[in-house]
């Protein structure tokens, strides 16, 4: 799964988190709750993505979603930014 530009920016305009639908800062891929979870460096890719380019996006929300299946077993699916 690799994010386009436009999903990115999508991603960090949605004020809700993908993850588990607390509000989240608009910039962010991720809630703080969820981003706090997550080890530092995962965590700084996460915030402010507009300014990050998609491909970067992508790994950190894929190598998050990882992170999260590996060590919270949860198998939600996490489609950035798609509409709902
Ligand atoms: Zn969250």
């Amino acid at each position: 799964m690799t994010l386009t530009k436009e999903q990115v920016s999508g991603l960090a305009k949605t004020p809700r988190c993908p993850r588990c639908d607390l509000n989240k800062t608009i910039g962010n891929a991720l809630c703080r709750s969820c981003r706090a979870k997550l080890p530092e460096n995962m965590r700084l890719a996460l915030e402010r993505i507009p300014s990050k380019d998609a491909w970067t996006v992508s790994r950190a929300v894929r190598a998050a979603a990882r992170y999260f299946d590996v060590h919270f077993q949860s198998v939600r699916n996490f489609g950035g930014g798609r509409p709902r």
